[in-house]
């Protein structure tokens, strides 16, 4: 019998990759997302690197929507894993004690903010994160006795029907929807530190103003930093203040870390940065090591549940508790969070001076390895224009409000912060064309944002300074091409939400 030679493994790899894509649009959901722009068929994978069935290897910055804190297969998480199968421990237990999750339960109860690590109480969810925010509903509304929430615009907590309703979409419950700060396109025209400002003093009026509509609420719900909605660093001094006008009129205010966590934003916990102590915390996502977990962490005093207030019958994966554990373990042991801080700052050093050789990125910004690139129509209007768009450059620094638009010399470069100026409107047709190209240069990206044109970088906290500079090369190849396309007028332009969401 000869050898196959390579060309024929070749031509097998890529019709059987083939077919297995041509099956899943076949028979799989209408519903499923990153399939659609990512036809990858993943069959290895070690750290950042995925292999796909045709052979092809990927940079993988989506790292499974951000649940990979060290990568795929890390050798920590396998043996951890591998040391649950040897031992002939049961591997689902229900809510049961087991030896796995006390040293799980020791360990997370170790990470936690400070005022919360000594009082806290832990309730092993469905294992999804949605699972998690939903049981955080729960438990405050029967905590407080009252039923409606704050939330955020631009918020993702999940599908299902309570986190729905506190994300960004519409809802028949009862929500109040408060702005959630962002700098570029700022619903008050002036982003910055007034821009967070404003929003804090609606949210304070709509509490303090007997008709405004909105009954004393049962809590409030954030994410450290918007992850879904567009890679929006919450400013320090706000959630701050969020924290104190919660905490003044006696509302729970959760914080919703399932993509924050373990590091990813450059300290252990995304509210780690300002030192907020939430009353309510919900994790999944990287806690579960690669695995299906999630939990709420929550104080004492709010533990008001009767026995099975709360059931389901995933509550007990013994395998994702261990290599959850493993990945905690490892993140603090090994500094990782100051790793994603200063790796992630060098990144998005690099992608402002993208930003200043192309007009179609709009934006930069995220923490840590949190990383959103803005793709917009430089040429288009956008109806957000600024306020102050006729102050000049000292009055505005002095102000506190961005640089206005050409104030700074015509470069829209203002400080550390990145560029400041009218933003431009989405672009999601080249935001997709940035991930295509990304993929045909071997790098896996995730879309975001509320028109999903925002580029979304989340590699493992693992990553190397190398593969760093080759995911951005890549990136900046990709966006000279997409951009190509556009000026050539190859890309056809899309609307403002052409393309479903994909979480
Ligand atoms: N909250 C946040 C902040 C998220 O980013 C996500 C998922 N992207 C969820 C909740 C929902 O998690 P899951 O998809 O596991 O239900």
């Amino acid at each position: 019998m000869t050898e196959p030679v390579a060309e024929d493994v070749r031509v097998a790899e890529t019709t059987a990759h083939e077919g297995i894509l041509r099956r899943q649009s076949a028979r799989e959901s209408a519903a499923r997302t990153y399939a659609r722009s990512l036809p990858i068929v993943p069959v290895r994978a070690r750290g950042l690197t995925i292999e796909g069935a045709d052979g092809r290897r990927y940079l993988d910055c989506l790292s499974g929507a951000g649940t990979l804190a060290l990568g795929h297969n890390h050798p920590v998480v396998l043996e951890a894993i591998r040391r649950v199968l040897d031992s002939g421990a049961p591997l689902s237990v229900l809510d049961l004690a087991t030896p796995v999750k006390d040293a799980f339960t020791t360990e997370l109860f170790s990470t936690l903010p400070p005022g919360l690590a000594d009082r806290a109480r832990v309730q092993f969810c469905g294992p999804a994160g949605t699972d998690a925010v939903e049981a955080a509903l729960k438990l405050v509304r029967l905590a407080t006795g009252r039923t409606g929430m704050l939330a955020f615009t631009g918020a993702y907590h999940g599908m299902t029907a309570g986190s729905l309703a506190v994300s960004g979409g519409a809802s028949d419950l009862r929500v109040a929807r408060l702005p959630y700060p962002q700098d570029y396109r700022c619903p008050f025209g002036v982003g910055g530190p007034r821009g967070a400002e404003l929003a804090a003093r609606w949210t304070e009026s709509l509490l303090d103003d007997p008709k405004s509509g909105v009954p004393l609420p049962a809590g409030m719900i954030l994410e450290p930093v918007q992850g879904e909605g567009g890679v929006h660093p919450a400013p320090d001094d706000w959630l701050r203040r969020m924290r104190r006008i919660t905490a003044e009129r006696s509302i729970p205010l959760i914080a919703d870390e399932v993509q924050t966590g373990v590091g990813r934003t450059g300290a252990f916990w995304g509210v780690g940065h300002s030192g907020v102590t939430p009353d309510v915390m919900v994790l999944s996502k990287a806690i579960g090591g690669s695995l299906p977990l999630a939990v709420v962490v929550y104080r004492d005093d709010l533990d008001v549940w009767r026995p099975g207030a709360h059931a389901g019958t995933f509550r007990g994966n013994q395998l994702a508790m261990a290599a959850g554990t493993a990945t905690l373990a490892h993140v603090r042991e090994n500094g990782l969070a100051a790793r994603a801080a200063d790796l992630g700052a060098r990144m998005m050093s690099q992608l402002h001076c993208l930003a200043a050789e192309f007009p179609c990125i709009g934006d930069v910004r995220g923490r840590g390895l949190m990383i959103g690139v803005e793709l917009v129509d430089p040429e288009g209007r956008d109806t957000g224009a600024r306020f102050e768009a006729d102050v000049d450059a000292d009055t505005a620094a002095d102000a506190g409000l961005p640089i206005p638009v050409g104030a700074d010399g015509g470069t829209g470069v203002a400080g550390s912060t990145g560029r400041v100026r009218d933003p431009r409107p989405a672009d999601p047709a080249l935001a997709a064309a940035v991930q295509r190209e990304c993929l045909h240069r071997g790098l896996i990206v995730e879309l975001g944002g509320r028109h999903d044109s925002v580029v979304r970088l989340l590699p493992p906290l693992t990553i190397s300074d190398e593969q760093a500079a080759a995911v951005v090369d890549r990136l900046a190849d990709a966006v000279r091409a997409a951009w190509r396309q556009r000026e050539t007028g190859e890309l056809g332009r899309g609307g403002a939400g052409a393309r479903p969401g994909a979480r």
